[in-house]
C-alpha cells in the first residue's frame, strides 16, 4: 500500500495550495496520504476535501517545529483532532516571531551584499506569518544569487551562514504533548536530518519515547538507502514504530510523491492499527 505521511503546501513552505498537493499525492498513486504542514492546521479542512475526491484516504496531520538541545528537530502529530483548540493555540504560540526573525535574517543577508531579502521572502509566502527560510531560499534563487534550493541552505541559511538567525521553537515534551491531547501519535521527522553523534541521538530518541513518542520515520524523502537501513534498525531497538513520507515541498524541489521505497516488512508501521479499510 503506498502510504505518504508528510508533505506541505503553500499554507506553510509548500509551493502549491492543499487541493493541489493532494491531486499531485493522487496522480502518484497514493492510497493514504497526510498534509503535515508547519506549526498549522489551516490547510488540513482543503487537502481532506481533495483528497476524497481523489479517492485517497487522508489523515489529518502537522509538523512541529521543536528546539532540543539547541538544535531544531521536526516532530510529525498524525492523525490529529484538526478541531482541537488548545493544539491550534499551542501552534499559533510558535508560529509567533517569524515575522521579526525574518527581519533580522534580511538585515543578514544585506550586510552579505544581498537586498530585498525580506520583501522576496515574503512575496513568496501565501502567509507572512508563515515566512520560513524555504521562501528565503526560493528569492536566492530567483534573484541568481544561488543555483538551487540546496546551494541556498547550505551558503546563506543554515547555523554559521550569513542569513541564518536562531529561534526558539516549542520544547520536545510540550509537542508530544500537544499532539497527544489531540489524540495523535508524535512521530520524529527525518532524523537522519539533525547531524547529531549516535550519543546525541540516543538521549534524543529516548527524552522522545519518555515524552510519549511512538514512532520515527525511517522512509523520507530526506534519508539515504543506508539511513533507511540505519533508523530501522534504531526503531527495532528502541520499539518505535516506522513512518514514511516524502516531506514533498514543491514540483523541482526534491523529495516527490510516489519515488520512495517501502518500509522493511520487519518494521512496525504507524499506520498498522489504523483502520484503512
Ligand atoms: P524554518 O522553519 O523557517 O527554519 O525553515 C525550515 C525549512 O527549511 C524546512 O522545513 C525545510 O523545508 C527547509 N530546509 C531546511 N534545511 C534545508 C536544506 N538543507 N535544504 C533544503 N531545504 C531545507
Ligand atoms: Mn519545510
Ligand atoms: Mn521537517
Ligand atoms: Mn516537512
Amino acid at each position: 500500500m503506498n502510504v505518504d505521511l508528510h508533505c506541505h503546501s503553500n499554507v506553510s513552505d509548500g509551493a502549491l495550495a492543499p487541493a493541489e498537493v493532494a491531486r499531485r499525492a493522487a496522480r502518484a498513486r497514493v492510497a493514504v496520504w497526510a498534509l503535515t504542514d508547519h506549526d498549522q492546521l489551516d490547510g488540513l479542512a482543503e487537502a481532506r476535501a481533495a483528497a476524497l475526491a481523489a479517492g485517497m484516504r487522508f489523515v489529518d496531520g502537522v509538523e512541529i517545529s521543536v528546539t532540543w538541545r539547541g538544535s531544531t528537530v521536526h516532530v510529525l502529530g498524525l492523525r490529529i483532532d484538526p478541531q482541537d483548540a488548545s493544539l491550534a493555540a499551542a501552534l499559533a504560540t510558535v508560529r509567533g516571531g517569524r515575522l521579526e526573525r525574518a527581519r533580522a535574517m534580511a538585515d543578514e543577508l544585506a550586510g552579505a551584499g544581498i537586498e530585498g531579502a525580506f520583501e522576496g521572502a515574503l512575496d513568496r509566502a501565501e502567509n507572512p506569518a508563515m515566512v520560513s527560510r524555504t521562501h528565503f531560499a526560493r528569492f536566492l534563487v530567483d534573484a541568481g544569487v544561488v543555483a538551487d534550493l540546496r546551494d541556498a541552505f547550505r551558503r546563506y541559511l543554515v547555523p554559521g551562514k550569513p542569513g541564518y538567525v536562531p529561534h526558539r521553537w516549542a520544547q520536545l515534551a510540550d509537542a508530544v504533548r500537544w499532539i497527544r491531547a489531540a489524540r495523535g501519535q508524535a512521530v520524529l521527522a527525518h532524523p537522519g536530518r539533525y547531524g547529531l553523534s549516535a550519543g546525541a541521538m540516543d538521549a534524543l530518541l529516548h527524552e522522545f519515547r519518555d515524552a510519549g513518542g511512538e514512532g520515527i520515520e525511517v522512509v523520507t524523502g530526506s534519508h539515504s538507502p543506508e539511513q533507511y537501513r540505519h533508523f530501522a534498525a534504531l526503531a527495532v531497538q528502541y520499539g518505535f514504530a516506522a513512518s514514511r513520507g516524502s516531506d514533498f515541498h514543491g514540483p523541482d524541489e526534491g523529495a516527490e510523491f510516489g519515488t520512495l521505497p517501502p518500509l522493511d516488512p520487519a518494521l512496525r508501521p504507524v499506520w498498522q492499527d489504523w483502520e484503512l479499510a
